[in-house]
């Protein structure tokens, strides 16, 4: 047997073993008026791409229909991979023209199913745009394609001086086309805000093909509508975007990174108001981990609390430029915060590598959760300071009978909660449905949002009319029929 042959058996294994339920069956979802893909239309795609870019084989395509977190899949039976703005063009052109429906996927990392197709929408990846065109090193404004994977922009910024204003767990994998698509947030979205701020120009290719220019360098630029921030977190639903131009800052000289243990969420929250008030300017990213996910990360991620058990941790972390003056700051901080009894416990890293190490616990959370397919149900809150855990107990009470764990973390430093519940069993539609609409009941009762910086995608689309204003919903759809008349881009997602 050959060994190519070997690995797509393996790949095919892995897929079918933790594949989840078709999303149509699973979710009974009514398939739109869509044409299916011809031996015609095939053909047609070789045309604009070479035949090695037109992908039809079964095997090869599980795991461009299967999400990430093994929630949903599709059954798609075509992937096209193309190269460059035009091709994209002509993909979407000729797909408009032939109602054929669309799935833009980047990296395929999203946690809400947006990037998988539902039926057998033809999924156009970015994965081979993944040239980064210019850094003008003045200004630290990167311009890249839309396929490039996170780290490898940050890892050619890096000797440059300059640092992606953006770090989420899964920087490995997504592309920055993806990033955008969603507006993603991530770690250090307190320091350096989110992809509405720091993308400064996209291109991005219409429904009928058409190629917008919005490829603004500038930092200022007030001419008119600002279209860019139309297909920033529109996940794929009013075009495809193709570049990306990037506002990057200089990259901190000196990162220090602190775990500390405490013994409640008031003295987190007093602790977090403290940490504020010290660090300023230098504080750049705030976590939070309560005791049930710790247990969980010691017992699936292998992992361990560097400092022993506490009901809640925080792990903060300082991005500077000088040395001593940082590491005063923290040391102030951190003397405060242990004499008045806020922390019971730390330790502060500023070599790379403990620093990476410390990083590490909170990045494979969601690696963890993941081995648990459909009985993991998850829910990316966000929520005003004071109640940000006091959600948790309610939801508990509510799901008691449903759900054998509850877990609670999240980036507190923008009020983001991550709200993961491992149910008793699989989660049917009914149950899931059951689960959402506690979870969103409460989410409501706090003032808080469903959606953090997750999106909507296809697992959050049917709760739209109820968390958006109804003429805000219109014009939405307005603007979605005015971009993509035929509804080709993304079915089934945000809102349908
Ligand atoms: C371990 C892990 C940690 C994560 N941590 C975070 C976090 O801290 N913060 C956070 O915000 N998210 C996080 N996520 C979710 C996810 O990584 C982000 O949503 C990410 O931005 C998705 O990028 P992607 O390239 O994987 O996009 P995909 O998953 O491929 O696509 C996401 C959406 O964008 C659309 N899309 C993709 N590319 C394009 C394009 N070029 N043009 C138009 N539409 C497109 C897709 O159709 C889909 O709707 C995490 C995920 C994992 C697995």
């Amino acid at each position: 047997m050959s060994k190519l042959l070997k690995f797509q058996i393996t790949l095919f294994r892995r897929y079918s073993q933790n594949s989840p339920e078709y999303t149509k069956k699973k979710f009974n979802v009514i398939r739109g008026n869509y044409n299916s893909i011809q031996k015609e239309d095939i053909q047609h795609f070789r045309k604009i791409l070479d035949s090695k870019r037109v992908v039809t084989d079964s095997v090869d395509l599980e795991k461009y229909n299967t999400d990430w977190f093994f929630q949903v899949r599709g059954t798609s039976n075509i992937l096209l991979k193309p190269k460059t703005t035009q091709e994209v063009s002509s993909i979407l052109h000729y797909c408009n023209e032939n109602k054929l429906a669309v799935c833009p996927q980047g990296g395929n990392t999203s946690a809400l199913g947006g990037s998988v197709p539902v039926f057998d929408e033809v999924i156009v990846s970015t994965e081979l745009m993944n040239k980064i065109i210019s850094l003008d090193e003045d200004s630290g404004v990167v311009t890249c394609e839309a396929g490039c994977i996170l780290e490898n922009i940050d890892k050619y910024l890096e000797p440059k001086g300059f640092i992606v204003p953006l770090d989420i767990g899964a920087k490995g994998t997504c592309h920055i086309g993806g990033n955008v698509s969603t507006n993603a947030g991530g770690m250090r979205l307190i320091k350096f805000g989110n992809m509405h701020g720091n993308v400064l120009g996209i291109e991005a290719v219409t429904a009928n093909g058409e190629i917008l220019d919005c490829l603004s360098n500038l930092k200022k630029d007030n001419t008119g509508y600002h279209l860019k921030h139309l297909f920033i977190g529109s996940e794929g639903t009013l075009g495809f975007v193709t570049k990306v131009i990037l506002q990057c800052p200089p990259r901190p000289k000196y990162r220090n990174a602190a775990f500390l243990g405490l013994q409640n969420f008031d003295k987190v929250l007093k602790t977090f108001k403290l940490l504020k008030g010290h660090l300023a300017e230098i504080l750049s990213a705030v976590e939070v981990i309560d005791t049930p996910t710790m247990e969980f990360i010691r017992k699936e991620n292998k992992q361990d609390s560097p400092i022993g058990d506490y009901p809640f941790y925080l792990m903060i972390e300082t991005s500077g430029s000088n040395e001593q003056h940082d590491e005063e700051k923290l040391h102030l901080f951190l003397e405060e915060a242990l004499k008045t009894g806020l922390i019971l416990n730390g330790t502060v890293a500023s070599e790379p590598a403990k620093i990476q190490a410390i990083w590490s616990i909170r990045e494979n959370i969601a690696n963890g959760f993941r081995a648990y397919g459909s009985r993991m149900l998850q829910y990316d809150t966000s929520l005003p300071f004071k109640d940000y855990y006091n959600i948790l107990e309610p939801i508990k009470e509510s799901t008691e009978g449903l759900s054998e764990r509850v877990f609670g973390f999240g980036h507190l430093g923008d009020g983001n909660l991550h709200l993961q519940i491992i149910l008793k069993n699989e989660a049917t539609d009914e149950l899931k449905s059951r689960v959402d609409a506690v979870v969103f009941e409460k989410v409501a009762a706090f003032n808080g949002s469903i959606s953090a910086e997750h999106g909507i995608g296809f697992l959050k689309a049917k709760y739209m009319d109820k968390i958006k204003p109804k003429n805000t919903l219109n014009l939405m759809r307005n603007v979605k029929k005015l971009l993509d008349p035929n509804g080709i881009l993304n079915p089934y997602k945000v809102i349908v």
